[in-house]
């Protein structure tokens, strides 16, 4: 089963969500209760894209620090047997 991650744009709340794919996508915050509440594209698959996960990571968190592990560990072993580490770093 796949994991969505949901924000909301009126309380700023994100929330991970565990749902089948028959599943209707959720659009009511569990915690303001406004249906404001949407899924965003920052699952754990989407790392699979590589140094494009970077950018949108970026974008939408406001977070800048550089991680120490290649974007597919465990798959690589190290950065630099990695290529998506070694050529976007
Ligand atoms: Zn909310």
């Amino acid at each position: 089963m796949p994991i969505y991650t949901y924000g909301c744009s009126s309380c700023g709340l994100q929330k991970d969500v565990l749902q089948k794919l028959s599943d209707a996508p959720l659009t009511v915050c569990p915690e303001c209760g406004k249906e404001t509440f949407t899924k965003q594209l920052t699952s754990a698959g989407f790392q699979l894209k590589g140094s494009g996960y970077y950018a949108t990571d970026f974008k939408d968190s406001g977070k800048a620090e550089p991680k120490a592990e290649p974007a597919c560990a465990p798959a690589c072993a190290s950065a630099s047997s990695c290529p998506v580490a070694g050529g976007a770093a």
